[in-house]
């Protein structure tokens, strides 16, 4: 992994680029801004972030390698001034990192960034990954025997990508219930339509559908535990405390789709366009035959969708 350090006293920007080293191309991957109780904390999130890229690339056979800006929120001053110098940042690596938004840095902060530098996703990253993320729920159902009409769906985070896959299954006609630690994106999410309850567990309440939408790590040996649904999809990077929750989860007869594989839409969009494929929300639609191919191979190989699509990324780095 090679890094790229961030700091600007003048507008308190601090923080990393992280590139995975690997020579397939350019690195793709969004900017965090969130608060960190160190420099290590940050580094090792933006490395952790950078290498979930990389499989999303190499599953969705993207010609690039992962990378990820990580943000620390907690030192910026200037929030203008910050996203200037992150602009100078990312212009200085000339083509070799190309960005979109993640948690915290939204699509204003996007906006603002592209108005002033070349390497940045245009259109709306979050809506490419929510489609990408409902492509992979309608897939993981049929493949469960779940019909998403009438389902009973928990969607845990309200942001910008877990709000737009609510409403979207509530379009499909699922039973959409959410829940966000924010008020404020409680209230956006209610103001469109969602059903937002007051309920911090809601991830492992008993639905047909969880969906988490909110931070990496959600889902550890408790939860992997307590989870009382049967499929389990969602946008959130990095969903497993650790790799070895995929079987535990396939023990309980939860259908789990990795993340690196549901919700690659922003990234495929993003990167499919800059590298000027004709038609890039296609392969973003074809997220949901890929799941559906992925978990049929791993049923039939007797493994878990992650070990099978752990395999389809290896392949793709040797190939
Ligand atoms: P966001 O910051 O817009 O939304 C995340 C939401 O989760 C916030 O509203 C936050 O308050 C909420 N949250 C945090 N902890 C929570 C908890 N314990 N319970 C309930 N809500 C909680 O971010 P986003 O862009 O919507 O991204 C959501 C997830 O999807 C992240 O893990 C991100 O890395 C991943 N992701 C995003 C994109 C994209 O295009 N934005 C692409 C791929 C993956």
């Amino acid at each position: 992994m090679d890094y790229v350090e961030l700091d600007d006293p003048a507008s308190g920007l601090r923080g990393v680029i992280a590139l995975d080293r690997r020579r397939r191309g350019p690195a793709f991957g969004g900017i965090r801004a969130m608060a960190y109780p160190d420099d290590a904390a940050c580094r090792d999130d933006a490395a952790r972030l950078a290498r979930a890229m990389t499989a999303k690339c190499a599953f969705h056979g993207i010609p690039g390698t992962g990378g990820k800006c990580v943000v620390r929120a907690d030192r910026i001053l200037d929030r203008s001034l910050a996203v200037e110098a992150l602009a100078r940042a990312i212009d200085a690596l000339a083509g070799r990192f190309f960005t979109g938004p993640d948690v915290g840095f939204g699509a204003r902060d996007v906006a603002r960034l592209a108005s002033r530098c070349r390497f940045v996703a245009t259109g709306c990253v979050s809506e490419a990954t929510a489609r990408g993320v409902v492509a992979a729920i309608e897939a993981a159902c049929a493949h469960a025997d779940v019909p998403l009409r009438g389902a009973r769906v928990h969607v845990q985070g309200l942001g910008e990508v877990g709000a737009r896959v609510a409403v979207a299954l509530a379009g499909r006609g699922a039973d959409v219930a959410g829940w966000d630690v924010d008020a404020g994106a409680r209230e956006r999410a209610a103001a469109s339509g969602i059903a937002v309850v007051d309920a911090p567990d809601l991830l492992v309440r008993p639905c047909d559908v969880a969906v988490p939408c909110a931070l990496g790590g959600a889902v550890d040996d408790a939860v992997a535990r307590e989870l009382r649904c049967r499929v389990l999809v969602g946008a959130a990077n990095n969903l497993l405390a650790r790799p070895g929750l995929a079987s535990r989860l396939a023990e309980r007869g939860i259908v789990h789709v990795p993340d690196f594989v549901a919700n690659a839409g922003g990234v495929v969009r993003g990167a499919l366009a800059h590298l000027g494929h004709p038609d890039p929300d296609a392969e973003v639609d074809a997220i949901g035959e890929r799941t559906a191919r992925l978990l049929d191979e791993a049923a039939r190989r007797g493994v878990t969708p992650m070990e099978a699509a752990r395999a389809t990324v290896e392949a793709a780095l040797n190939a």
